[in-house]
């Protein structure tokens, strides 16, 4: 089958006709910019991805690194396609001109981005957390660091990883045993174990760079004593390179179900007592700063998901044009030719629920995309609102396209009957590598925990307020007749989250969290449900002003994926509402003992 890239068409929908990239050309960071060099930056990296990285995406699945003779043999195509990124200057995409960079706003880079994950999402992920480790080395260590690490790392000589996990500790990184020990010359020697670490260890550049959460022996308990080092592979010299080899060990590579052109790694830090590391910024603030980069990582990460859901869905689409199978129940004639299964209303049923949910899980990432650059270049009060609602969305955005993208990608084997089960179809594979996202930057169930246990609270419940008040203005400012029933329907669902919020605040008050964040799942459905009905509506706006008769079918897909999603799909969460308000304790009366 012919490689599914992000199309342009619906790039420049998401960007230029629902979301306002234009107005961030008036502003000054941006003056330079406009839809033409935006454009040429997607022309450039729509090439690159076609040539460099699609080649070898099945390749390196099949092929996934190994560990042979001390060091990490991957196809050799990982590291052209890495090293064309680095060229082209994608990895400085959002850096200013000053620093070498193409200063392009958040929104634009990630359209580009996308073009690398959605063909190739394993060997995009280097340079992703290269870029993701030298932003924070960027916005906290001290001007000593940045001098010898942000610009190897910028140019590619040095990769990037972050070091969170532990075998012990996932999810709760209070429980961190790594431990930092000051010396005197102001380094530290750092000993303990961290598993699951993406690229931590590749041949790809000169260096590793690893981010490495850990604990100063004396420090406070739980995430309030957490600090963040850099741990080199090679410790630099003077001149600022790679020199002695310090005391990190590859322990094992771990062998994935997906993403497995992406060196997953076992590391071992200090066996031998000689683990140097530097300090971030202050001490026990590591967390916060790696939240930094693990909230944009998880932006990214939705992205990345959504991505993969709209891949699946236009293979899907693709075969279902072409496969010939069975006739219309009402035309039983078998001396007639059997029909495209995108004549079965069945076929249709699983393509539309794939279009519906990839193409909000877009909208919702560009959303996201677009706050970004809120905060980062608008006006004070609404950069610090952007702020406020990227807060608080974050777990949506995260979670919303991991669980359905990935229903999309099961879907979409669905479609391919058989087929779709086999290795010689791409979309066993695009299911593979999906079902990592609900996993990794924290799990579904973690983040349903973080949106009701402490997003909705911040500032008072501002963040919850502001995204009302951006609902209501997207309702109130719906006028065509076949769009106002979705608005309708969106406005009815505020009250019921508002009722759900508040009955969940009660329970807090009344019986503590342990009840009343057990159903912290179902209010992450019914929130992400409504952003994404939101997302719906919007896109369903911005598709009644298509006027060009070439968009009329473009526009029609729009408003029957939206039809579908305000029918079928957001009635489904009223459940989740209810049972919140109810304060349903089933997962909480069923017994440990009793499974
Ligand atoms: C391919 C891959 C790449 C990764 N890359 C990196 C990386 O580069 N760097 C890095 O540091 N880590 C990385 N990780 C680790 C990843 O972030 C963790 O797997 C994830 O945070 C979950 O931790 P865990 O695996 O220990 O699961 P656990 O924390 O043991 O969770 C198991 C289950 O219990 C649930 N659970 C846990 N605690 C709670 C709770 N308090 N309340 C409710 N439910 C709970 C979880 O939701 C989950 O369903 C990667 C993982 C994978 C698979």
């Amino acid at each position: 089958m012919s490689d599914v890239i992000l199309d342009r068409r619906d790039l420049r929908f998401q960007l230029f006709e629902v979301l306002d990239t234009d107005t961030l050309f008036e502003r000054e960071r941006f003056a330079e910019h406009s839809r033409d060099t935006i454009e040429a930056a997607l022309d450039t990296a729509e090439k690159l991805a076609r040539e460099k990285f699609a080649d070898h995406n099945s390749l390196a699945d099949k092929e996934e690194p190994q560990f042979v003779d001390g060091k990490v043999v991957m196809r050799p195509e990982v590291k052209a396609a890495f090293d064309a990124y680095i060229d082209a200057g994608f990895l400085s995409s959002r850096a200013s001109f000053e620093e070498g960079g193409m200063q392009l706003p958040d929104i634009a880079a990630a359209a580009c981005k996308g073009m690398f994950t959605c063909v190739n999402p394993s060997s995009t992920a280097y340079a992703f957390l290269t870029a993701a480790a030298a932003n924070v080395i960027r916005n906290f260590a001290s001007d000593d660091l940045k001098a010898r690490y942000l610009e190897p790392m910028m140019q590619g000589r040095f990769t990037g990883t972050m070091a969170l996990t532990e075998p012990h500790a996932g999810s709760s990184l209070a429980d961190i045993r790594t431990r930092a020990v000051p010396q005197d010359d102001g380094s530290y020697r750092l000993k303990g174990n961290k598993i699951f670490i993406s690229g931590g260890e590749n041949e790809l550049a000169d260096n590793i760079v690893h981010l490495v959460l850990a604990k100063i022996p004396g420090g406070p308990e739980g995430v309030k004593g957490i600090s963040l080092f850099v741990v080199p592979k090679y410790r630099l010299d003077e001149q600022g390179n790679p020199g002695p080899r310090n005391d990190v060990i590859l322990a094992g590579l771990i062998h994935k179900l997906g993403y497995r052109g992406t060196t997953s790694t076992a590391l071992t830090f200090g066996d031998n007592d000689d683990c140097h590391g530097y300090l971030v910024g202050e001490a026990h603030q590591g967390l916060r700063y790696m939240f930094q980069m693990m909230n944009e990582a998880r932006v990214g990460v939705g992205f990345g998901a959504a991505l993969l859901g709209y891949r699946g869905y236009r293979y899907a689409l693709d075969y279902a044009r072409d496969r010939l199978q069975g006739r219309h129940p009402d035309a039983a004639d078998f001396s007639k030719p059997m029909v495209p299964i995108i004549e079965h209303a069945d076929v249709r049923r699983l393509l539309l629920t794939q279009k519906a949910y990839a193409e909000a899980a877009l909208a919702m990432s560009f959303y996201g995309y677009r706050l970004v650059d809120e905060i980062e270049s608008g006006e004070a009060q609404s950069s610090r609102d952007a702020e406020l609602l990227l807060d608080l969305l974050t777990p949506v955005l995260k979670t919303w396209p991991s669980e359905y993208g990935l229903k999309a990608n099961d879907m979409a084997i669905q479609v391919f009957g058989g087929a779709g089960y086999t290795r010689e179809y791409p979309v066993e594979q695009v299911w593979r590598d999906n079902r990592l996202n609900p996993i990794h930057e924290g799990t579904t169930g973690v983040h349903g925990l973080d949106l009701l246990g402490r997003k909705v609270w911040q500032a008072n419940g501002k963040g919850m307020q502001l995204l009302a008040g951006k609902i209501m203005a997207d309702v109130e400012a719906t006028s065509d007749a076949r769009c106002k029933p979705f608005a309708t329907a969106l406005q009815a669902m505020l009250p019921k989250i508002q009722a759900a919020t508040q009955a969940s605040g009660k329970l807090m008050a009344d019986k503590g969290p342990r009840v009343a964040l057990s159903n912290g799942n179902a209010y992450l459905q019914l929130v992400g449900h409504t952003v994404a009905a939101w997302m719906w509506l919007r896109q369903a706006n911005a598709a009644v002003k298509l006027d060009r008769p070439e968009d009329e079918d473009f526009a029609n897909g729009k408003l029957m994926a939206a039809t579908y999603f305000f029918r079928w799909e957001l009635p489904r969460v009223e459940l989740d509402a209810q049972r919140l308000v109810d304060a349903d304790s089933t997962f909480m009366d069923m017994d440990s003992r009793w499974f």
